[in-house]
């Protein structure tokens, strides 16, 4: 048995000091639906838990320039059931109900939703290598059951994809990461928070020693008109993505003003390319460009056997995605 302490923090000061001051394992916990759950497995064997559910962090607040600032223990119900967010931003309420179950998103935040780890077999099965869990060991995924891995962005040491619904909406929507730690405070921007496996797969977020989310942040521009969140899984709920898609376009009649596609399920941090968006600016909204977009967004896609079906899957998705957010 591990011995682990707990404690409830007081405040963002001495959470921080606490976390980032040890050579101890620390976890902050939130609503605790993928920690626990990690420890059980022995995946995750922390010594120390600091509970962040009693810190000033469970507020919607609204932005001087028009924006929302996400407490990050406000809850993925909270979040998703909130007037502005449903207002301005339906994509990120869509794919926030598209995920887990109502009573997991009613104990979930999101901070600990950003910091969810992956669903890969191997990496929750102590007795297979993996370079996520255990560096050096290997990777079982490369040569074993592959069919939830990832296609794009992956390495030789990690084939691994990031499992959350949320993050993928938050990519489309160029949402801000605000975070505290010893060093002051710091925003990241979504894209810049979570890494690609590279050789260092157990680095999954760029967030240092001890730092904690505080919030995320939203631009005013949510493309509450045109949006789609659609996602392929194997069941209609309660299943993880195998291809996810958030699809926002801010149109002028037929043309393109803004275009931006995140896909989830395919890599191990949501992926999108505003370079290949941009390529799209002022064309028309149409099928044969939408499959443009999707061809160029897939290239280098490679599949590990079991997960071929992604790269097919991958192009369709996203051309429906965005046939559906130009029809609303
Ligand atoms: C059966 C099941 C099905 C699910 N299906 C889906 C799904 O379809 N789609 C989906 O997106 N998710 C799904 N989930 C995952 C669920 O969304 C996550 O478990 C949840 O969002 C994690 O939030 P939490 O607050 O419970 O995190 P916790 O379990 O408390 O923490 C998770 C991690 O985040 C860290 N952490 C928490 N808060 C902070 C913070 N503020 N700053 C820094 N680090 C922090 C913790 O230290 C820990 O490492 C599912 C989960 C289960 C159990």
């Amino acid at each position: 048995m591990n011995n682990i302490s707990f404690s409830k923090a007081q405040d963002i000061k001495s959470a921080i000091n606490t976390a980032g001051s040890t050579e101890k394992e620390v976890r902050y916990i939130g609503g605790g639906t993928n920690l626990l759950d990690l420890m059980k497995y022995r995946v995750e064997n922390p010594d120390q838990l600091i509970d962040i559910n009693h810190l000033d962090l469970s507020e919607i607040k609204s932005t001087d320039d028009g924006g929302l600032v996400l407490g990050a223990t406000v809850t993925n119900a909270d979040t998703a059931y909130h007037e502005k967010v449903e207002k301005n931003y339906p994509l990120l309420s869509e794919a926030i109900l598209a995920a887990a179950s109502a009573q997991l998103r009613n104990m979930a935040t999101n901070g600990g939703n950003l910091m969810q780890r992956t669903r890969c077999y191997y990496f929750y099965d102590t007795s297979m290598p993996c370079n996520k869990r255990l560096p050096g060991s290997g990777c079982a995924a490369l040569e074993g059951f592959n069919r939830i891995h990832a296609i794009l962005g992956a390495s030789e040491h990690c084939i691994a994809t990031h499992p959350s619904d949320m993050a993928v909406a938050l990519a489309a929507l160029d949402a801000t990461v605000l975070v505290s730690g010893k060093e002051g405070e710091r925003k990241i921007p979504i894209l810049e928070f979570h890494r690609l496996p590279g050789d260092t797969p157990h680095n999954e977020t760029n967030l240092k020693k001890g730092e904690l989310i505080t919030g995320i942040e939203l631009p005013k521009k949510g493309f509450s008109m045109h949006y789609a969140y659609l996602k392929v899984r194997d069941r209609p709920s309660y299943a993880f993505a195998l291809v996810s898609v958030a699809a926002a376009l801010e149109l002028e009649g037929d043309k393109i003003e803004d275009i931006r596609v995140a896909l989830g399920g395919v890599a191990h941090k949501p992926w999108r390319k505003p370079e290949i968006e941009k390529e799209f600016q002022q064309m028309t909204a149409s099928r044969e460009n939408f499959e443009a977009l999707a061809k160029k967004l897939l290239e280098g896609a490679t599949g590990y056997g079991d997960n071929d079906f992604k790269i097919p899957l991958a192009k369709k998705t996203i051309v429906r995605a965005l046939t559906e957010a130009m029809e609303k």
